[in-house]
């Protein structure tokens, strides 16, 4: 039976030191970290998702704004918004919420934000820096989340065989790259993969996103491999992962939930990524 990786705790704990950190950090500096978060449409899971941001970020002091732009609004305006964010030197991150209406090209946004305030690390600066093994400004909140996770169980990284399945650049393609960093056997599968169950069996290391309910099953696992379900569906069970839970944990060394998984640590994680912007604009040493 797997040990539960429960990334809810986690990201408690975690919240706790930001709130710290940054409470400390107002108190020597003056500086209140500030998270710009935009937000185009009414699309009802990315309203939630913005909602449950500004709340954490208010939990720990970390002053929210949302600008919310109609569906309809045209490219230009967005970029030239995310343009005169970069300018505000009281604002220390913008994340624009994904996905946004099909006539606004994504690629256009995020390239608009400054990559010292691009707290999701989506920008091309901050993925080509994690690309060449450097150092990036940010990396991705959620492959940030999955590493702390895989590193929580205290099972070693090196030398293990790793497989992300889902090649997104927000979660699967940093993902492998931060296993790849710590000296993994990494292999990205996709929807063309022949043969998934049998890439996935070799896993020591074995992360779902790709955002197709249970897709993932207990047969899949390699006995005792780290489990990262990155996966959120809605199917007719409620909140499903990309694995097939139920199963898994029956195979799996550890595994992470869904609900209480990556998700809560993504949240932290962002949260993270504020405070280090706002840290470094003020020239106060974290840690
Ligand atoms: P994308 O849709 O951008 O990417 C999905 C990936 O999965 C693609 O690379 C796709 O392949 C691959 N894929 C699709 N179907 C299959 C299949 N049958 N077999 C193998 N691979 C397949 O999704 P994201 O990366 O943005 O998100 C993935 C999941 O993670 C979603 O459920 C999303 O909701 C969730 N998520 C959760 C977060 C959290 O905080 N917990 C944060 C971000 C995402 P191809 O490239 O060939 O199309």
């Amino acid at each position: 039976m797997a040990m539960i990786i429960d990334g809810k705790a986690m990201a408690m704990g975690i919240r706790k030191e930001v709130a710290e950190k940054v409470a400390d950090l107002k108190k020597t500096t003056g500086v209140e970290p500030k998270l710009m978060v935009v937000l185009i449409g009414e699309d009802p899971a990315s309203t939630i998702y913005v909602k449950n941001k500004e709340k954490a970020c208010k939990e720990t002091g970390i002053n929210a704004e949302t600008i919310r732009f109609p569906a309809e609004i045209k490219e230009e305006e967005v970029v030239a918004a995310v343009k005169e964010i970069n300018r505000q030197k009281e604002t220390h991150g913008i994340l624009v919420q994904l996905p946004i209406p099909k006539h606004i090209s994504e690629e256009k946004i995020i390239e608009a934000i400054s990559p010292e305030k691009d707290v999701d690390g989506l920008h091309p600066n901050n993925l080509g820096r994690l690309l060449k093994g450097g150092l990036p400004w940010f990396v991705s909140c959620t492959p940030m989340g999955i590493m702390e996770m895989v590193l929580s169980t205290g099972v070693e990284i090196k030398g293990k065989e790793a497989v992300v399945v889902g090649r997104s650049n927000m979660v699967g393609k940093p993902t492998a790259l931060l296993l790849l960093a710590r000296h993994a056997t990494v292999t990205i599968c996709h929807s063309r993969t022949t043969d998934l169950k049998e890439v996935c069996k070799r896993a020591d290391i074995l992360v779902g996103a790709v955002g197709k309910p249970e897709l993932i099953k207990g047969d899949w696992i390699k006995k005792g491999a780290v489990v990262i379900d990155v996966g959120i569906n809605r199917s007719e069970k409620g909140l499903v992962g990309d694995v097939d839970f139920k199963q898994a944990k029956e195979v799996a060394g550890y595994i992470s939930p869904v609900p209480g998984g990556v998700g809560p640590m993504t949240i932290a994680m962002l949260l993270k990524n504020t405070l280090t912007s706002a840290a470094r604009s003020a020239g106060y040493h974290l840690e």
